[in-house]
Formats: C-alpha cells, sequence, structure tokens
C-alpha cells in the first residue's frame, strides 16, 4: 500500500438507508459525512456535507433503486469535493457489521469466506445482515482492489462470561439453532468504556465502567477492566431497556400469548414488539424530547412511559453494580444518554447507597466533550461520554489494513 493512502470511508448500510463517513486517519478529521434515505422508494434523500475547505450540506431528493445506486450517488457527491472514491489516498472501506456471531471476535478483512460466514448468520439477524451484506457487495464493485473491512457489533461481547452469555434453555436445542446472547453496539461500549477510563485519568484494564448506551436502540453494557461481563442485548437487539420502539424485556409467554390468544402471527409479534413498543408503543411518542415536552405540560401518558423507562434503568445500573462489585463509573451515551439531562437525573435520584449522584449544575451543560456530572463526593464518577462509533470503526480498519 502507498504510504500516503490514509482515508478510510466508514459505510453503515440499513436496508433501506446507507450512513457514511470519510475520514482522514493521520489525524482522525471527518472529511465528509451524509445519509442516503428511503432506498428503494420514489422519495429517496440524499444529504452531504462536506467538512472541508468549508462546503456546506447539500440534499438531493428523488428515486435511488437500490444501493449500488445509493453508493454511486455517494461516490458522486465525494468526487464533487475532490474526495473521490477512485482516490488513490482511500486505504479502506470499513463496514459496520451487526451480527457476527462467536466466530467474528476482532474487525476482519472480508474475502468470500468472510462474507459467506456474514450471510450464514442472517437467521440470527434478519433486519441487519443482509442490508450489510449488500453494502459489502457494492462497495466491492465499486473498488475491487480496495480492503474492505468488517467491524462487528457483536465483537466487544464476544468475552462475556459463558454464565452471561448463556439463556437457561435446554442446551441442546440452544446450540442447534445457535441461541445465545450476543449483544450488539459493541463498538459504542468498547469506545465509550475506553473513552470514560480516559476521562478519569485510568488505565482502562484497570476501571470498571457501567455504560449505558441510550439511543433509539438501547443496551448496557458491564465492562470490568476492558472486558464485557454483561449487555442487555441478547439474541437480538429487541432484549434489555425500554427503547424507541423496541419493549426490551418482556415474559416469553407474553409471546405465546399474542399467539393464543390474540391470534397473532410470530411476523406480527415480531412487529409489534421491535416496531410499536417501547416509549412508541407506550404513548405514542419515541423522541425523548417530544416525550419531555410533554412532561412539561402534564400529559400522564408521556410521565408513565419516561417512569417505566427510567425503572428499568434503574434495574440495570443495580445489576451491573452487582455483577462488576466495584464500579468506577457510569457513563451515559447516544441520543438521549449524551443530551437528555432529565434522563441521566432520573436514572441517577435514589441510588445514593450505590456510590452514585449527580450534581444538578454540571448535568444541566450542554457539551461535545467527555465530562463527569457527579458531585466530588460522589464515590462512583457518573459521566457524559459522548459516541463515535464511525471513528471507532474508522480506527479498527486503519490499523487493521497497517497491521
Ligand atoms: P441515536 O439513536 O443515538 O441517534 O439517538 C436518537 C434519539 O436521541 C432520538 O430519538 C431522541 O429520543 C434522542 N435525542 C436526541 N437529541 C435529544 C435531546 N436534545 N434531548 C432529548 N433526547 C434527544
Amino acid at each position: 500500500m502507498t504510504s500516503h493512502a490514509s482515508r478510510v470511508l466508514v459505510l453503515n448500510s440499513g436496508s433501506s438507508s446507507v450512513k457514511y463517513q470519510l475520514l482522514d486517519m493521520t489525524d482522525g478529521t471527518r472529511l465528509a459525512l451524509g445519509l442516503v434515505e428511503r432506498i428503494g422508494e420514489e422519495t429517496s434523500r440524499l444529504s452531504h456535507t462536506p467538512l472541508v475547505s468549508g462546503g456546506a450540506k447539500r440534499e438531493h431528493e428523488g428515486p435511488i433503486a437500490d444501493h449500488e445506486a445509493a453508493l454511486k450517488a455517494v461516490a458522486t457527491e465525494l468526487a464533487a469535493d475532490g474526495l473521490g472514491l477512485d482516490s488513490p489516498e482511500l486505504a479502506a472501506i470499513g463496514h459496520r457489521v451487526v451480527h457476527g456471531g462467536l466466530k467474528f471476535t476482532v474487525p476482519t478483512v472480508i474475502d468470500d469466506a468472510v462474507l459467506a460466514e456474514i450471510e450464514r448468520l442472517v437467521p440470527v439477524a434478519p433486519l441487519h445482515n443482509p442490508a450489510n451484506i449488500t453494502g459489502i457487495r457494492t462497495a466491492q464493485a465499486l473498488r475491487p482492489d480496495l480492503p474492505q473491512v468488517a467491524v462487528f457489533d457483536t465483537a466487544f461481547h464476544t468475552t462475556m462470561p459463558e454464565y452471561a452469555a448463556r439463556y437457561a434453555i435446554d442446551v441442546a436445542t440452544a446450540d442447534a439453532h445457535r441461541i445465545r446472547r450476543y449483544g450488539f453496539h459493541g463498538t459504542s461500549h468498547a469506545y465509550v468504556s475506553r473513552q470514560t477510563a480516559a476521562l478519569l485519568g485510568k488505565d482502562p484494564a484497570e476501571t470498571n465502567v457501567i455504560v449505558l448506551h441510550l439511543g433509539n436502540g438501547a443496551s448496557a453494557s458491564a465492562v470490568a477492566g476492558g472486558r464485557c461481563m454483561d449487555t442487555s442485548m441478547g439474541l437480538t437487539p429487541l432484549e434489555g431497556l425500554v427503547m424507541g420502539t423496541r419493549s426490551g424485556d418482556i415474559d416469553p409467554a407474553v409471546t405465546f400469548h399474542l399467539k393464543r390468544v390474540a391470534g397473532m402471527s410470530a411476523d406480527e409479534i415480531d412487529v409489534l414488539l421491535n416496531k410499536k413498543s417501547g416509549l412508541l408503543g407506550l404513548c405514542g411518542d419515541n423522541d425523548m424530547r417530544e416525550i419531555r415536552r410533554r412532561i412539561e405540560e402534564g400529559d400522564e401518558r408521556a410521565q408513565l412511559a419516561f417512569d417505566i423507562y427510567i425503572h428499568r434503568l434503574k434495574k440495570y445500573i443495580g445489576a451491573y453494580t452487582a455483577v462488576l462489585g466495584h464500579v468506577d463509573a457510569v457513563a451515559f451515551t447516544a441520543g438521549v444518554g449524551e443530551n437528555a439531562a432529565p434522563v441521566r437525573e432520573a436514572a441517577i435520584a435514589g441510588l445514593e447507597e450505590l456510590g452514585l449522584a449527580v450534581d444538578a449544575g454540571l448535568n444541566a451543560v450542554r457539551s461535545d466533550a467527555p465530562r463527569l456530572i457527579s458531585p466530588e463526593y460522589s464515590r462512583v464518577a457518573v459521566a457524559v461520554v459522548p459516541t463515535d462509533e464511525e471513528l471507532e470503526i474508522a480506527q479498527q480498519t486503519y490499523a487493521l489494513v497497517n497491521a
């Protein structure tokens, strides 16, 4: 590889969207970022923001038939900024891949065998892996000569102890169908737990952190010295915390009940629990900003949804305190965790016995920087640590192709 190839394109391909960022890894600078939405519809939308030489955001609406057309449109936008994908400065393309099963514990250069294995995992990630595979194939067709790297959402959690990863069900049945707790958002949990240690001025290998990744999807993890000991998502991203549209933990018998008594099909139950539940199902809104606005106006449904969300969060903070034994910090991250001070305040309220407290003044400060929001006397630090999955994917990709 030529020594000046220092750029990495990060692709996050969803079923009808592609998010991307182009970074320069000499210093981690972002050169451009954007999003293609509603791929395959008449009203597809591309928004592209060049971050070099003062370029302004550009938006285009109009049909984009498939992922290939989407990536070609992205390539055209990048080329217009002098950042074309044919540039010799592009070192690699890093792909977010949601499910890596047990096999992929580290970022991996993609070849036919790797792609076949990602495909083999489709039954355990039917919503995510097919889109990731399409993204990879499209990028390969565009730049067949370039290393393409898969960075797995599950990788960080593969070090979970067996007792945390197994469900207490018949072992033969579980193994035959690869049913176990894989966990997701791993790139974020890895990044945020390391950044939290840095914020405390400690070695990550000697720091125990509870990471609360609260976005539209949400998950918690218990990280001891850089190793994931438990995480709240399981076989799929449905388990655990109350999310924007997902129920999180429920009695599995609810699903039999819905089938037997309500006559719903497996697919209908899947849609109910993944897309129509959580905050949305509880109060009709999944955006925490809107829920807080309604609460300010005295809306009781919004208040109850908020209380259920917080109650679940508290249960996980307590559980992971017990799992870790000693906790150095609780770190809030992602859209809700980074922005919603009332969520942080409510989640920590009453947990003084666990050594946790939030300083109201510090909690109210808005900032993009990692910061502490606990008072001096707090035994356990409470932190807000912005996540950066794209930077983490780019760093892992770049490190791998330069190894
Ligand atoms: P993410 O999935 O990490 O992009 O997070 C998206 C979610 O973050 C949105 O659905 C909102 O609920 C939440 N969010 C973003 N900004 C704010 C804010 N200023 N206050 C409260 N919640 C926010």
